[in-house]
């Protein structure tokens, strides 16, 4: 009885979710338990002692909803006025945002951050992903084609790119957004730019009103706290904010990110130990037979090896977590950027796999 109860559930469940939403895969965000976490692009270093911060919140009272203060860091740290930046619950929520506000065909490069396509299709936009070419660069010939037939009203551009770990080049960015001044807006998603020796997009959006800015400080050390930014002219950011749920960002994120940026020093020196420690793996990585090690700009490194779940699985089970891009890119791994220690051990235990699958 209960059974035929469940099934006729299940079948009234299908027609009734939107089609885009019943033909996607929940985000994998497992956890999955080691003693070295190396698969989600966090920083290693964390910030703590938030005893003050902690007693100033009114449990009862709901956040900021326009988080002025955070706001007003951040503005400050790119120049740029306060009603040029929108908050986020991580950068996350904001494609969401954009996609909701703009619609689609929403235009992107594969492979790539695969939520900009996991959020246009449940929003029931079309997608329009263009392969890269042999260099993990932009085909630009290809995105113009796709511009002229398609009209996308958003492109989405992480540059460093998720997972390949390289910049776009930038004369093919400017093209891009050259070529769709009017037509559509150019999301450059600058996650990973703290990481990077290329110069980023910001100092260009003065010159460029298509042009939005994301930014996150999940990367740098603030994953716990959700948070997020676009910074845009003043007329796009009134429009995002129109979708954006009333307190999207709680008290706790507010306040100790604010706190957080003040340590500038820190934040710069823990980001730096982080460029040297990818420098030092990329060489070290690149003299392993059977590794073919992608140069990156970013805080992880994409790798390929003869039999990339052998080598997942091998290290997995020597407590070091890395993520399998298999499906997403022919036999490749992503290694995070962790501490010395944690670094070294990850090469030990590389090394020994491969040796053991070649024998
Ligand atoms: N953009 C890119 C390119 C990413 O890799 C990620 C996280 N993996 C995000 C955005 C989302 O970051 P968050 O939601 O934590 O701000």
């Amino acid at each position: 009885m209960s059974e035929i109860w469940y099934n006729s559930i299940a079948m009234n469940i299908k027609k009734l979710v939107k089609p885009g939403v019943y033909s996607l895969k929940a985000y994998q965000a497992k956890e999955i338990p080691c003693k070295i976490k190396l698969d989600a692009n966090e920083s290693p270093y964390g910030f703590r002692d938030f005893y003050n911060v902690l007693r100033s919140i009114k449990t009862n009272r709901y956040p900021d909803p326009e988080a002025k203060n955070l706001r007003k860091i951040i503005a400050k740290e790119f120049s740029v006025k306060p009603e040029n930046i929108l908050q986020g619950n991580g950068s996350d929520e904001l494609i969401y945002y954009l996609i909701a506000t703009f619609g689609g065909p929403v235009l992107f490069p594969e492979p790539t951050f695969s939520m900009y396509g996991i959020i246009a299709t449940a929003l029931d936009e079309k997608t329009l992903p263009v392969a890269l070419d042999g260099t993990f660069d932009l085909d630009i010939e290809k995105i113009f084609n796709h511009l002229k037939k398609e009209n996308p009203k958003l492109i989405f551009l992480s540059s460093p790119n998720n997972p390949t770990g390289n910049c776009f080049s930038s004369e093919k960015i400017l093209k891009i957004i050259e070529k769709t001044t009017q037509k559509s807006i150019v999301i450059i998603d600058e996650a990973y730019q703290p990481f990077s020796s290329k110069k980023g997009y910001i100092p260009l959006l003065n010159d460029y009103e298509n042009l939005v800015i994301m930014r996150t400080l999940s990367k740098i050390g603030m994953a716990a706290l959700r948070t997020g930014f676009l910074i845009a002219s003043e007329e796009i950011i009134e429009q995002v904010n129109k979708v954006r749920l009333p307190f999207n960002l709680n008290s706790f994120s507010q306040k100790i990110a604010c706190e957080i940026l003040k340590k500038k020093e820190l934040l710069g020196k823990y980001i730096k130990s982080i460029c040297n420690e990818r420098d030092r793996l990329f060489k070290e990585m690149s003299k392993i037979k059977g590794v073919i090690a992608y140069p990156s700009e970013a805080n992880f490194i994409l790798f390929k090896v003869e039999n990339s779940e052998m080598v997942y699985k091998s290290l997995l089970k020597a407590g070091v977590l890395i993520r399998n891009m298999n499906s997403v890119v022919n036999d490749c791994l992503r290694v995070t950027i962790g501490t010395i220690k944690e670094n070294n051990i990850f090469l030990e235990e590389l090394r020994k796999s491969i040796l053991n699958t070649r024998n």
